[in-house]
C-alpha cells in the first residue's frame, strides 16, 4: 500500500477525468491521497472531493505561500481561522514561503507562515511545508517557534544535505520525496541516499512535476510506484520494505488508521 501524501487532485487539469485517476492511482496501490489546500478559491471542490471519498481523501487546511500577496492575505488568512475548527483537517497545509516565483510578499508570506505555524501547534496538526528557494527564511522562524515543538513534513524537498540535517534538528519533520528524485539535474539523489527510511514519505505534488519518464506531462498518482523505484534503487532497499517504511511514517504523521 501506497499513500500520496502531496496530491492537489482537485486542481482544475484534473476536471475532465479525475475518477478515472483516483481509479488508475488505486489499480497502482496508492490507497490514501492528502489534498494539500492551496486559497479560498480552491477550498470548495477539495472539500467535495472529500466528500466524495471519504477516509481516502483526506483534506488539509491553509494559505498556500504563493497565494499570499498584500491586498489579500488578511481575509484569507482570517477563512483558514474561522474554518480550520469546523471539519476534520489531516494537517495545516500548504503552509512556507516562496523566493522562486517572487520576492514581492516575502514579509507577508513570513507573517501568514508564522500564523499557520502556531494554529498548527495548537491543535497538534502537522504542517505541511513548501519550501523553494527560502530554506533560510523557513529555519528562521521555525527557529523563533522550536519550544512549540511543531511536527510536520518538508514537501517535495529539494535541499542538501545540510539542509536535511537543520530539519532533523527540529525533531518532527518528515521529508516528502516526489518526481524530483527521477531528474537526473535535480541533483537530490545524492541527498536522498542518505536520509533513513524513517525519515521518508511519498508524494507526487500533482499535477505537477511528473516523475521521468512523464517529465513536463501532467502527473499523477499512479505515477507513485515510479517514485518508489527510483527511490529503492537509490538507497539499495526493496520496493516493498520502502513502501511499509513510507507509509508507517505518513500513517504516524497524519493520524491515517
Ligand atoms: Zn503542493
Amino acid at each position: 500500500m501506497y499513500i500520496d501524501t502531496h496530491t492537489h487532485l482537485f486542481a482544475k487539469e484534473f476536471d475532465n477525468d479525475r475518477d478515472e485517476v483516483i481509479r488508475r492511482a488505486q489499480e497502482a496501490g496508492v490507497e490514501r491521497f492528502i489534498l494539500p489546500d492551496i486559497e479560498l478559491s480552491s477550498f470548495e471542490v477539495m472539500m467535495k472531493l472529500a466528500e466524495k471519498y471519504p477516509c481516502i481523501c483526506l483534506p488539509t487546511i491553509g494559505l498556500h505561500p504563493t497565494s499570499v500577496n498584500a491586498e489579500n492575505y488578511k481575509a484569507e488568512l482570517d477563512f483558514v481561522h474561522k474554518t480550520i475548527d469546523k471539519h476534520k483537517f489531516a494537517a495545516v497545509g500548504e503552509i512556507g514561503i516562496d523566493c522562486y516565483w517572487t520576492m514581492d510578499y516575502v514579509e507577508q508570506q513570513r507573517i501568514v507562515f508564522e500564523a499557520q505555524l502556531r494554529m498548527a501547534a495548537e491543535r497538534d496538526l502537522p504542517v505541511i511545508i513548501h519550501a523553494r528557494n527560502s530554506f533560510h527564511e523557513i529555519f528562521a522562524i521555525l527557529d523563533k517557534l522550536m519550544f512549540l515543538n511543531i511536527r510536520g513534513v518538508f514537501h517535495s524537498f529539494s535541499g542538501t544535505h545540510a539542509d536535511y540535517e537543520k530539519i532533523k534538528s527540529y525533531k518532527n519533520f518528515k521529508i516528502g520525496i516526489g518526481g524530483i528524485v527521477s531528474f537526473k539535474n535535480g541533483g537530490i539523489a545524492g541527498v536522498v541516499e542518505n536520509i533513513p527510511l524513517d525519515d521518508i514519505v511519498l508524494e507526487t505534488d500533482s499535477p505537477y512535476l511528473a516523475p521521468v519518464p512523464y517529465r513536463g506531462k501532467r502527473n499523477e498518482s499512479a505515477y507513485i510506484p515510479l517514485i518508489v523505484r527510483k527511490i529503492a534503487e537509490i538507497k539499495g532497499v526493496k520496493e516493498d520494505t520502502l513502501a511499509r517504511y513510507t507509509a508507517d511514517n505518513a500513517r504516524e504523521l497524519f493520524g491515517i488508521a
